[in-house]
């Protein structure tokens, strides 16, 4: 098990995410921004504990996101 870490605030809203994995991203239509769903807000940060069937796209995610904003811990 490994924690998907989102610093939301700094999403430029560009829907990579979303097109890679939307089992896990969704755009939200109030901000433009991304939102990593069922995942825990912690100060300004977002959350998600993920197992190894989403793991392995979720780090393809990470790397394709252009401002680097997603961390797999
Ligand atoms: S790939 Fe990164 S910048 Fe683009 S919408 Fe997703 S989190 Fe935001």
């Amino acid at each position: 098990m490994a924690n998907i870490i989102f610093y939301r605030n700094k999403c430029i809203g560009c829907g990579i995410c979303f097109e890679m994995q939307p089992a896990l991203w969704r755009l939200s239509k109030k901000d433009g921004k991304a939102s990593l769903l069922k995942s825990i807000p912690k100060k300004d940060l977002f959350v998600l504990p993920a197992g190894n069937p989403v793991l392995p796209l979720a780090k393809e995610v990470a790397l394709a996101c252009p401002v680097k904003i997603i961390k797999i811990v």
